[in-house]
């Protein structure tokens, strides 16, 4: 669904919750959820017109965020950065892909699916492996042990950490600078003592990661050029 407000297009879906007991609206990458309790009289357009300076700005934000994705030449002889090392795009014949001082997809593979898919297939990977490798790096400055490593694909988060002390990593921070990739590393790792955003986990990424600062900024400027394929983000937001 669509409305207009204030000349603006907000795309919307309304949802019936029972566990809602009050209506509430979220919000994901330009488009809205109106979240209604199940008897709720309230008209969800009226609701967002009522919400409207928070719509509007969340809208503008996220036509912002859209207008700086890169766009991504991904074709052969197209490159693509890799922890701020720009890299050429080959397809040969081999047996599998690979990264070394290009990035090498083999012809078979690209036959079989796509070359944005095995590009993405082998960024995983590769991601994979550096962010591994970062845990270890920084694993032992912080007092609890984590248990696993997961790479992930999620549209807006860059990492998280369950309580089972399972850390997950964004694979798209491949495409961003190597100082992110492992201040996220380093901000998961933290959260393994301590849950919450406060002063003692801040005060514990400094000690290990001074420069955090830097690096947290960019996720927040810069997030948008971590966005891999407009396309897929397209079906999410009309
Ligand atoms: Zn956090």
């Amino acid at each position: 669904m669509e409305t207009k407000i204030e000349g603006m297009k907000v795309p919307y879906e309304v949802r019936v919750s029972e566990e809602a007991s009050r209506p509430r609206i979220d919000h994901k990458l330009g488009n809205f959820t109106v979240v209604l309790p199940e008897e709720a009289e309230e008209n969800s357009e009226d609701l967002l017109v009522k919400k409207k300076d928070w719509v509007l700005k969340k809208r503008k934000e996220f036509l912002r965020f859209k207008r700086k994705i890169p766009d991504r030449n991904l074709e052969e002889g197209g490159k693509i950065s890799l922890l701020g090392d720009k890299k050429e795009i080959t397809i040969e014949k081999r047996r599998s892909n690979k990264v070394s001082d290009k990035v090498y997809l083999a012809e078979h593979l690209v036959n079989r699916t796509s070359l944005e898919d095995q590009l993405e297939k082998l960024l995983r990977e590769e991601c994979r492996r550096i962010v591994e490798e970062r845990v270890e790096k920084y694993s032992d400055q912080v007092s609890e042990e984590y248990d696993r490593v997961f790479i992930r694909d999620q549209e807006t988060r860059w990492g998280s950490c369950s309580s089972r002390g399972n850390l997950n990593f964004n694979w798209r921070l491949i495409l961003g600078p190597e100082h992110v990739l492992e201040y996220v590393v380093v901000h998961e790792l933290v959260h393994l003592e301590e849950q919450n955003h406060n002063e003692k986990f801040w005060s514990r990424v400094r000690e290990i990661y001074p420069n955090y600062k830097k690096s947290n900024r960019w996720l927040s400027e810069n997030s948008s050029k971590l966005v891999f394929s407009k396309e897929k983000l397209d079906a999410f937001s009309s």
